[in-house]
């Protein structure tokens, strides 16, 4: 499969372009490639596919976030409605206004939450799980419209199936005309008159169900995957909401996050930290060597380039941080605390430590 291409280069915007711009710029891609302006041209039927659904992400403030962060990941399989299948005219209905097509009065359904939690390790490489989600959905014995089956809904009378009535009220102004849902159809225009027995007319039963979450690499704690589609479907055939996965990554036995760096505390004692020493640090790709040179001051930072996490959006790695804790310990036999006196007369006074720990460690840090 082609490698799919970043939606604001298929815009031609720049990432921070406003929804005006994005606006304006598929409506001029979508003028020029629309499939009824090139003869069914398969290239041109690519190209406007591509910007259709480039521009579906893009313009709304919730997928766009989610592509932002996650890229194509981010918005998932099916996240992009094909557009392609509406007319040349609908197109610019639905975007750029002048009426549109007439507003479905069903209810969309509720967005659902799974949380998932995951090892350290599977945000460095990145994994797809099964999950289990009880919701609800289409009732198939009525498939959704809430009817007993051979019946069907029927017009509302009480709106005539406008879906909204009118109310004359008199209040100290004089009569107020509101217009309000009409209580009848609860705003969808029919009613049911024989109500189909497994969901009440409802139109949609609970249900389990399983599927398949992609979970990129480098995803964080609270990072959310929406599964566009995937919630609660809504009364009586309404369109379905979308599932968020949160994710909760679990601590690793050695390494901390910090972006998509992570951070080892190395301990050594007085003697490694003084004389240098080669020791085996655990890494997101298993023991790496560290040469510690001699004189090795506590709070000492290494950094080990590339040995990060890989960047939820490029795929490019951080580093590793390996800060070194010099171990006193607390018992010496007689022998040793005899040459730890000689050591420390010949060694003199303590120089003086300018910088604490922290603020050593954010220095390094933040060279880039
Ligand atoms: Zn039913
Ligand atoms: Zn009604």
């Amino acid at each position: 499969m082609a490698v799919k291409r970043d939606y604001y280069e298929v815009l031609g915007v720049s990432r921070q372009a406003s929804s005006d711009e994005l606006r304006r710029s598929f409506r001029k891609l979508a003028m020029e490639y629309h499939p009824d302006r090139n003869n069914g041209d398969p290239n041109a039927s690519e190209r406007f596919k591509e910007c259709s659904e480039a521009y579906g992400v893009l313009s709304d403030p919730e997928k766009r976030r989610s592509y932002d962060m996650f890229g194509h990941a981010g918005v998932g399989a099916g996240a992009a409605q094909d557009f392609g299948d509406f007319g040349f005219g609908d197109i610019f209905n639905t975007f750029f206004g002048g009426g549109g097509r007439p507003r479905r009065r069903s209810t969309r359904g509720n967005d659902l939450r799974h949380d998932l939690t995951i090892d350290f390790e599977e945000t460095y490489r990145g994994v797809e799980r099964e999950i289990d989600v009880g919701r609800q959905a289409v009732c198939s014995v009525c498939a959704g419209s809430g009817a007993a089956p051979g019946t069907s809904s029927v017009t509302c009378g009480t709106c005539a199936g406008a879906g909204q009535v009118r109310r004359q009220a008199q209040s100290i102004f004089g009569t107020v005309v509101n217009i309000v849902t009409c209580p009848t159809c609860g705003g969808e225009g029919r009613v049911v008159k024989q109500p189909c027995a497994r969901c009440h007319g409802q139109g949609r039963t609970e249900e389990r169900k399983r599927l398949r979450v992609r979970i990129p690499a480098g995803v964080d704690t609270d990072s959310q995957i929406r599964l566009t589609g995937e919630g609660e479907v809504g009364l009586r055939g309404g369109p379905p909401g979308d599932l968020y996965v949160v994710i909760r990554v679990r601590a690793h036995q050695h390494l901390r996050r910090q972006d998509d760096d992570v951070v080892y505390e190395l301990h050594v004692n007085v003697v490694q930290a003084a004389l240098g020493d080669r020791i085996e640090v655990p890494s997101l790709d298993g023991p790496v060597e560290l040469v510690l040179p001699p004189g090795t001051q506590y709070g000492q930072t290494f950094r080990l380039p590339g040995r990060g996490l890989p960047n939820v959006r490029s795929g490019r790695r951080g580093q590793q941080f390996v800060v070194v804790q010099v171990v006193v310990p607390k018992d010496y036999s007689p022998e040793q605390k005899a040459l730890l006196r000689r050591v420390g007369g010949l060694t003199g006074k303590p120089q003086k430590v300018s910088k604490g720990f922290f603020e050593k460690l954010r220095d390094v840090i933040n060279i880039d």
